[in-house]
């Protein structure tokens, strides 16, 4: 019988905090089908949060000494923070043909469109998850309850930045319910899987 060998596929999804992309890559994390890529940041713990799960929890020093030895993939500045995505994780998972999830901001997206990398370019497919509105990221973020007021206004400032990079992005969801975001995101991760130019027969 006939079968497929391909690379693995990069899915790079941003989103405003509070577009429900969290709890739709949490939902994903889940599946069995992909890996689901730990991010370092200088950012402290949430409660709940675990190191090596959720992200790498570094220092100011540690995230320097990897961004000088060219460890990450991208790395932005987020929220106050810094973030970075691990070059190494990535290549090793994408070559054993594993799917790889990227959970990234606009500008580490744009960083890795423009890497140049042929591993990178082959295996990219980024998608946006836009808000429905403003006054709806909003209400989101409130019903989270994670973040301070003034938490809430910075993120909110960012939300309207961050909205205005969509269309460089292959795909856009626009966001609906959590149940209704799944399946778009699904049918996209079906899709791409099947394209004929990833395919190896053996
Ligand atoms: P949070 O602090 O709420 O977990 O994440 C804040 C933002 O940082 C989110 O938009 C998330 O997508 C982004 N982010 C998380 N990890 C990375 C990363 O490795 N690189 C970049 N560029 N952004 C990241």
């Amino acid at each position: 019988m006939n079968a497929f060998r391909r690379a693995g596929i990069l899915f790079v999804v941003s989103a405003p905090s509070g577009a429900g992309k969290s709890t739709l890559c949490a939902n994903l994390k889940q599946a069995p089908d992909f890996k689901y890529s730990v991010s370092c940041t200088t950012r402290p713990p949430r409660p709940g949060e675990e190191d090596g799960v959720d992200y790498w929890f570094l220092s100011d020093g540690d995230f320097e000494a990897k961004k000088e030895a060219g460890e990450f993939l991208e790395h932005a500045r987020v929220h106050r923070y810094q973030y970075g995505t691990l070059k190494k994780n990535s290549y090793e998972v994408l070559q054993s043909g594993i799917d790889l999830l990227l959970d990234i901001d606009v500008e580490g997206a744009k960083q890795i469109r423009a890497s140049g990398e042929p591993w990178i370019t082959q295996s990219l497919v980024d998608i946006f998850i836009m808000p429905p509105t403003i006054e709806e990221l909003e209400r989101r973020l409130r019903k989270r309850g994670t973040e301070t007021e003034e938490q809430i206004a910075i993120r909110l400032e960012n939300a309207r930045k961050e909205m205005a990079h969509w269309q460089p992005y292959l795909y856009t969801i626009l966001s609906g319910t959590m149940e209704e975001d799944l399946q778009k995101f699904r049918a996209i991760i079906r899709a791409e899987r099947y394209k004929s130019s990833r395919l190896t027969l053996c």
